[in-house]
């Protein structure tokens, strides 16, 4: 027995140097496969090692084989759930037997010339809780296997459904098994588009990127020194922070998982049988995850999301200094996967090389999503437990227009992407004819356009493109961007470009709207119960009233001899109006006193977002220049729907009669008052809506860049007068959403919407 145990010990190790020889080579995965079967077979002592990797229609292909007959490779195939290799990818657990043909599920190949072999162990390949395939060994004799020799093939197994799917995977060498694991998973669209690209996934414990090491003690000291780490970390947290009962039990819970002694003791064993502390880490946690996940206890499940970050904490001390999202490796056509993203953690990727986005959780007026959208990115949402039923580099197809998302797409749904995208660019080469021309309705009335901006490259427009000005500068992008709090000086660099970009247009910059989901990195606050609805925007900036005083300072240099138009974001009462207006006056006041450049005019406007203004027309269109309705946020307070939670943001509609109503009070006050009002929301973007806001009587819109040619293509095709009164008499009627109508309406007119 001793012999025995020695015996294995001395194989297991050949098997992991020869393995990690064998991952350092350039080869095909064909010849790999073949490769690490034959060496398992050989170090193992058995007659047959087979690898099966999963198809679409949940078929396990021989892919490798060592024992069995060569020429069934590629031609058996075993549904999941056939035979024992189809029942260990069914259970997703390793299976042994003494006796395969006496085990109930025992199928019989003839092709593969099985017939001579008795006894049967196998492994599923698993990665991140996606199956790939299956891998087994085979006696001739009947035999019983020990828990090392299984927990071996577990580690093998490892390795192979990393190199199936990981960084060692080139795409045309992907091309040759791109049927694996190839899947088309449902989702919704939030931002029209298509992409072909690699998934990164944010945040999450990312893969290992060695698996095998030289040195097991080594290993062991990395992992006691991370685990320690973060058990300082944890603790620091605890004493410094005030949490409330609920967060600070979930830090209890780290830690009596950080002394779990068993936890410890299989990463130990992992790391022993030849893995690096960062792959034992992760190996133990997905084999406990998937345990969690399957106990029948909420608890118990809930638990699963805490033990994975974690395990993140100790991985990232395992690699150092944790790395930010900009210096994170990413190939050049990245597919970016998050459960949630907020838009300064989208804005800290290296942007460039980003082409889609698949979120578990998002919704179309989230603060993320309209960065996205500003920067076109393809955007889907609304696929559960997105971060592990993709992987770290998997090639997919994104088709964010009917919401699709292929994972490892066949040549087929490539070239309707490629199709689809050509039709794509027609229409927008169809936009960019009219992009010089004026927004004009049918019957002559001229809307004027506007865009939305913050980013840099939103004010890099072609050269013909008409349009009227800037009608939303978001200056808290800028301030996303920057690592610390930019000074007054940055700010008015900042503010003078935006200026001289827009090349003599108005801008309409909105003061510091920071809160609910944007987050400054460097600027924090208490958590608070409801954050949109708390301590946000105006509210914050009038209580640290330096950071406003200097925002405007900055801007009113940055407008020296120009016109300026500063707007108010979340303002609820007059009163605050007037405080923050006073403010600006301070300013004013203070740099005619310095004799600086002023501005040559200075016109104040407040956004309309919260539905008390409504309701403070009279008094507020006296004091304001100009208004400019944020539907976004005036939508979910009219409403009270939270615009960034996924389960209700689509139960009330832009385009229900309450809204429309609303919009209507609004426009129809300032017209009487000669007061401009525009919409900046996001519904101003988006043609449909954007022909009702004309009915209803605006003349100007504001939206992102990339939905200028849409918007104006729409206003182009309508009668105002005739839409104006099909809408009037529609907003009387009983309905949830005017939506169906109007879309009726827009197909029966040629309206492209
Ligand atoms: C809005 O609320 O509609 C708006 C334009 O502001 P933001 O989306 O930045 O909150
Ligand atoms: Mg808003």
């Amino acid at each position: 027995m001793k012999h025995k145990a020695l015996h294995e010990m001395i194989s297991a190790r050949y098997l992991m140097r020869e393995l990690r020889r064998l991952m350092a080579r350039d080869m095909s995965i064909q010849a790999r496969l073949d490769r690490i079967v034959s060496l398992l077979a050989e170090s193992l002592n058995v007659d047959v090692c087979s690898c099966y990797i999963l198809r679409p229609g949940d078929l396990l292909e021989l892919y490798a084989t060592y024992g069995l007959d060569k020429n069934a490779r590629h031609e058996t195939f075993l549904r999941v759930g056939e035979g024992l290799v189809g029942e260990i990818a069914l259970q997703r657990k390793p299976l042994f037997s003494e006796d395969a043909w006496a085990h109930p599920s025992f199928v019989y190949k003839p092709e593969t010339n099985e017939k001579a072999f008795k006894s049967l162990a196998g492994v599923p390949l698993i990665r991140s809780n996606r199956l790939l395939g299956v891998l087994v060994i085979q006696t001739k004799k009947k035999q019983t296997y020990t828990s090392e020799t299984i927990e071996l093939l577990e580690t093998v197994a490892m390795v192979v459904a990393e190199m199936l799917t990981g960084q060692h995977l080139t795409a045309p060498e992907r091309e040759n098994v791109a049927p694996m694991g190839r899947q088309k998973l449902d989702a919704v669209s939030l931002i029209e588009g298509f992409a072909i690209g690699t998934i990164a996934i944010h945040k999450r414990m990312s893969q290992a990127v060695n698996l095998l090491a030289k040195d097991s003690q080594q290993e062991i000291q990395r992992l006691h020194a991370a685990l320690e780490t973060v058990e300082q970390e944890i603790n620091k947290i605890l004493a410094t922070s005030h949490m409330t009962g609920e967060q600070s039990a979930i830090f209890d819970t780290y830690l009596m998982f950080l002394k779990d002694k068993g936890w410890i003791l299989k990463m130990t064993k992992a790391i022993e049988a030849g893995l690096t502390a960062e792959a034992a880490v992760q190996k133990v946690g997905e084999e406990i995850a998937e345990r969690m996940q399957m106990m029948t206890d909420p608890y118990i499940k809930e638990r699963v999301h805490d033990f994975n970050d974690l395990g993140a904490r100790v991985l990232k001390h395992l690699r150092g200094k944790p790395s930010a999202s900009k210096n994170k490796k990413m190939l050049k056509n990245t597919i970016l996967v998050a459960k949630t993203l907020g838009p300064a953690e989208l804005l800290d990727y290296d942007l460039s090389k980003i082409k889609g986005l698949i979120l578990e959780e998002g919704s179309q007026t989230m603060h993320m999503v309209i960065v996205a959208r500003s920067l076109n990115l393809p955007l889907v949402c609304g696929i559960k437990n997105v971060c592990s039923v993709l992987a770290e580099g998997d090639y997919v197809a994104l088709d964010a227009t009917a919401g699709i998302v292929y994972v490892n797409p066949s040549d087929e749904t490539l070239d309707d992407l490629n199709t689809r995208t050509a039709t794509r660019r027609k229409l927008e080469a169809k936009y960019h004819q009219i992009a010089s021309l004026p927004a004009e309705t049918v019957d002559g009335v001229e809307i004027s356009l506007n865009i939305n901006a913050g980013l840099s490259n939103d004010l890099t427009l072609p050269e013909n493109t008409l349009f009227h000005g800037v009608g939303l500068y978001r200056t808290e992008l800028p301030f996303m961007l920057s690592d610390t709090l930019p000074d007054v000086r940055m700010q008015e660099n900042i503010y003078r470009r935006v200026l001289i970009k827009a090349k003599g247009r108005p801008v309409v910059f909105r003061t510091l709207d920071i809160g609910s989901d944007k987050v400054l990195p460097y600027f924090h606050h208490k958590g608070e119960e409801n954050p949109a609805m708390g301590w946000r925007s105006i509210r914050m900036t009038l209580d640290r009233r330096a950071l406003l005083r200097n925002q405007l300072r900055a801007l009113i240099h940055a407008a020296a001899d120009r016109e300026l138009f500063v707007m108010f974001p979340m303002i609820s009462s007059v009163d605050e109006f007037l405080e923050a207006k006073a403010t600006l006056n301070i300013e004013l006041e203070r740099a005619r006193l310095q004799q600086a450049h002023m501005p040559q005019k200075v016109k104040v406007g407040t956004m309309i977002e919260v539905p008390s203004l409504i309701f403070s027309l009279d008094r507020l269109l006296r004091e304001v220049d100009f208004v400019s309705i944020g539907t976004n946020d005036l939508a979910q307070f009219l409403f009270a729907a939270d615009r960034g939670n996924p389960n209700i943001w689509n139960r009330y509609d832009n385009l229900s009669p309450a809204l429309l109503k609303a919009l209507r009070i609004i426009v129809h006050r300032c017209q009487e008052a000669h007061i401009p009002c525009s919409v900046c929301g996001e519904m101003a973007g988006r043609p449909l809506e954007a022909m009702t806001l004309v009915a209803l009587g605006f003349t100007s819109l504001s939206m992102n860049p990339t939905a200028l040619g849409p918007v104006k293509s729409a206003i182009r095709a309508m009668n105002y007068q005739q839409l104006s009164d099909y809408l009037e008499k529609q907003l009387s009627v009983s309905s949830r959403s005017l939506r169906d109508r109007l879309i009726s309406y827009a197909r029966d007119h040629g309206i492209l919407i």
